[in-house]
């Protein structure tokens, strides 16, 4: 599945420039997922500096997200204003293209990842750095042309410059599942004392980022708990504690080790099935329990 949306993004190989560029364009939406390839590969035009901080950014690499197949199942239709044809591709960074006439800070050549949401700046919620829940947005890739393409249109005020040590196309995904995994794990870490025990259910995309954050920013002791042996080694590898397998009887094994109280923290980076009511039994009285937003949540993005 993630194939089909992944095939089409490699062709975005650097071509001549007529003024047009290649991108992976969806037209339809296809609520089963059944089509043989759900973008079409093909010219679009090149966007075009419209705002004196306006930034064209060359696409080194655009995250394969699951809110894309959402988005090309048609679930987001009646949350994001969006219309058909649009290119997706809401984790990007690249090489800034060209700057409006007003940009600071970032110059032609820079390489960058791009925060995913463009903003102005000016509003309340700007001024105060919640920027998610400005007045005047928008998502590249979700609500506006993505980066599944030669060239993104985003805003100075969106892009971190890279150090030289690290590629766009490794560091791309950090701008959704690095950015909502820190979140959470920041919310967490902020109230954990040493020797206090955090949770991690999932170690997959998300959850590798967020035992690294949580491992990071304070000393709790990290369990993670998976079903796959691969996910559990790699949690290791990033800075778990404990390693358990959710193998049915993994609420007993976090209470074992807890001496019975639960954890002051679990952070849910799978949101569905079981994990929900395992998580709660998980948290010890007076814990937290911080969940990842999903397809069926209500809560607006929040990861600043
Ligand atoms: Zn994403």
């Amino acid at each position: 599945m993630w194939a089909r949306l992944a095939a089409a993004n490699c062709k975005l190989k650097k071509t001549a420039r007529d003024g047009n560029m290649k991108a992976a364009v969806l037209h339809a939406f296809d609520e089963k997922l059944t089509a043989r390839e759900f973008v079409k590969y093909e010219d679009v035009p090149d966007p075009k500096i419209k705002r004196p901080t306006d930034v064209i950014v060359r696409v080194g690499g655009a995250g394969v997200c699951r809110t894309d197949l959402h988005i090309v199942e048609g679930i987001w239709r009646s949350k994001v204003d969006v219309k058909l044809p649009y290119i997706m591709g809401h984790e990007n960074a690249g090489w800034v293209e060209a700057v409006g006439p007003g940009v600071e800070g970032v110059k032609v050549g820079d390489s960058v990842i791009c925060h995913p949401l463009v903003t102005s700046g000016h509003c309340l919620a700007c001024r105060r750095g919640n920027d998610m829940h400005a007045l005047d947005s928008s998502f590249p890739g979700i609500n506006a042309d993505g980066g599944y393409a030669q060239y993104l249109l985003t805003g100075q005020r969106s892009l971190i410059k890279l150090p030289k040590s690290l590629a766009p196309k490794d560091v791309a995904p950090y701008t959704d599942a690095g950015l909502t995994a820190y979140r959470a794990a920041k919310k967490a870490s902020r109230h954990l004392l040493p020797g206090e025990y955090a949770v991690i259910i999932g170690a997959g995309g998300l959850g590798h980022i967020g035992i690294q954050v949580v491992s990071a920013l304070c000393a709790a002791e990290i369990i993670v708990v998976d079903r796959a042996d691969k996910s559990l080694a790699l949690a290791k590898e990033c800075g778990a504690d404990h390693a358990l397998k959710a193998d049915g009887d993994e609420v007993e094994a976090v209470l074992a080790l807890t001496k019975g109280k639960g954890a002051e923290a679990v952070i849910d980076f799978v949101g569905e099935g079981d994990a929900v009511a395992k998580g709660l039994a998980m948290t010890r009285n007076g814990g937290s329990r911080l969940r990842r937003k999903d397809r069926d949540s209500d809560d607006r993005h929040d990861y600043v």
